[in-house]
């Protein structure tokens, strides 16, 4: 594999702009093969195209991480923290662009873009903020027979494999913790939107030493090599639970610490002592139908209590009427395409399926282009009811801009149903009476509950954010995201061990 020298994420073929994630090991573009990223509004279009990394890429990604990790490590947790706020103002002084680029291979409208983009800054910025907690050790006991104290210490190189949905956003919710805490990272942007990312990451490795940031983009191959390599000690993967299964299995082989993000099914949950109104209603439209639906803790299926279900639907489906489906670089576009032909089609087959079934699907929304709607990846918004509580659309993670909307008649009835998932990734309760809603929120089986919310923003970063069973294990965000990619080291440091047990010389 040839060397070829370190230079921008732009290339230029001509007088067209070609983008290129490339495998990019201690500040070197690695010779990988190619496949094209297309615009998924214009599908025609190639936006750039992304390497297919392989296990010797990431044999030679490990193997530069390992050796940048003694000095990465051994710097102070604030002298690291220096070193990511300048990377962060870098990212920050090209987030214009890079939003626009996210948009175009991503599909997803360009507010969403800038909010995608700007997390990498927004984060970095919240975790050099914590340096001081690796600082401090815990004192647990100090007396005259010595002292007995712990800290937290970096666990050597850590994999982050993301997803294609919200592609730098996840990715440094894993890097920045890792990275504040004295790890070196290999990270494996998804081949279906890995352009904006590997642009970040390109900037964000030119600021650190070299081989501390280390990228192998591509598809399951690049991501199954990271989950079952030796060298590495900590895996954060985002994506779905089937692949999660895989990571876990694949990290047995080292007992590798794993950190994992998976797929939702949200229930929001309007009850009886909730008030339709016109805020609750356009809530529950963002919350569906961001990101058209490609979010994992978008709501994925809408329980009304059955005094409120009709008013609901007349003005639910009115709210959702008014979206318009478009390129997403358009200004009048209210939400995207979706990402992927996979994901296209799998949405197609499963309505297909819905309507076979019995229920009442209403496609909804504007077409903003109708001449161009058949070159891209574009649903319209749709809701659907009349449909059963164990259907296929309410039990799966669809993941696109669909939504069922069913009735209950009693709360344990609507815990019940809500329950009723292998997801436990978030929900929403709706309501004017705030006992009542805690009260529901106590009983639901999932990593966070919203209380008349539940959109992009509303899971802070610095909130504990993370899955009941199949939705994942452990809690990103915050604190807990840093202790995630930590040992926990005791020292006992004793000068008198005369009461010990056993017999004293
Ligand atoms: P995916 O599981 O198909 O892929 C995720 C990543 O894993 C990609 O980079 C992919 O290339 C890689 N991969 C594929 N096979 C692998 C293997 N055998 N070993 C290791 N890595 C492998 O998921 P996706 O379709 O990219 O993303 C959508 C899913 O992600 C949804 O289920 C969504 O709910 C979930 N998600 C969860 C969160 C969260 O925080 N809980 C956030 C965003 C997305």
């Amino acid at each position: 594999m040839a060397q070829t020298p370190s230079r921008t994420a732009v290339a230029d073929r001509g007088d067209t702009v070609l983008h290129e994630a490339a495998v990019l090991v201690a500040g070197q573009r690695l010779d990988s093969e190619f496949q094209p990223v297309v615009n998924p509004a214009r599908v025609h279009e190639v936006v750039g195209r992304v390497a297919m990394g392989t296990g010797e890429h990431v044999d030679r990604a490990v193997a530069a991480a390992s050796a940048a990790f003694p000095a990465w490590s051994q710097l102070s947790a604030h002298e690291r923290a220096e070193h990511l706020a300048r990377a962060a103002g870098a990212i920050t002084a090209a987030a214009g662009p890079l939003a626009e680029l996210l948009t175009r291979e991503q599909g997803k409208v360009l507010w969403e873009s800038r909010v995608d983009v700007g997390g990498a800054a927004h984060i970095l910025g919240y975790y050099t903020g914590l340096a001081e907690r690796l600082a401090e050790d815990e004192v647990f006991r100090s007396d005259s027979r010595g002292t007995i104290f712990s800290g937290r210490r970096p666990m050597g190189v850590t994999g982050v494999i993301v997803p294609w949905n919200s592609p730098v956003y996840l990715a440094f919710l894993g890097i920045s913790p890792a990275l504040l805490a004295g790890n070196t990272v290999v990270v494996k942007p998804s081949e279906l939107a890995p352009l904006t990312l590997s642009a970040v990451l390109e900037m964000l490795a030119a600021k650190l030493p070299e081989g501390v940031v280390n990228v192998v983009p591509g598809g399951g191959e690049a991501g199954a090599a990271i989950a079952a390599h030796p060298g590495i000690r900590k895996v954060f993967f985002t994506g779905s639970t089937a692949t999660g299964q895989q990571v876990m299995r694949a990290a047995a082989g080292n007992l590798k610490n794993v950190s994992l993000e998976l797929g939702g099914n949200d229930p929001a949950i309007v009850l009886e002592s909730a008030v339709v109104t016109d805020r609750l209603v356009d809530e529950l439209v963002q919350s569906v139908f961001t990101a058209s639906g490609q979010i994992c803790f978008n709501v994925k299926r809408i329980y009304v209590h059955r005094s409120h279900y009709d008013r609901f639907v007349e003005r639910y489906t009115a709210a959702v009427d008014r979206l318009v489906v478009g390129d997403g670089l358009d200004p009048r576009s209210t939400i995207g395409p979706v990402n992927n032909r996979p994901q296209f089609e799998r949405i197609l087959g499963l309505l297909d399926r819905t309507r076979a079934a019995g229920a009442t699907v209403r496609v909804l929304g504007t077409a903003l282009d109708p001449d161009t709607w058949d070159d891209g990846y574009f649903l319209r918004p749709t809701v659907v009811t009349d449909v059963e509580p164990g259907a296929e659309l309410v039990s799966c993670e669809q993941f696109g801009p669909v939504v069922p909307v069913l009735p209950f008649d009693s709360d344990d009835e609507v815990v019940g149903l809500a329950n009723a998932t292998e997801f436990g990734l978030a929900a929403s309760v709706w309501s004017e009476d705030r006992e009542h809603a805690l009260r529901i929120a106590r009983r639901l089986e999932c990593g966070s509950v919203f209380i008349n919310v539940h959109r992009i923003g509303a899971s802070d970063v610095s909130m504990p954010f993370g899955g009941f069973k199949g939705s994942g294990i452990g809690r990103g965000h915050g604190i807990t995201a840093l202790e995630a990619c930590t040992e926990l080291q005791t020292i006992a440091d004793y000068v008198d061990v005369s009461g010990f047990p056993g017999p004293s010389r």
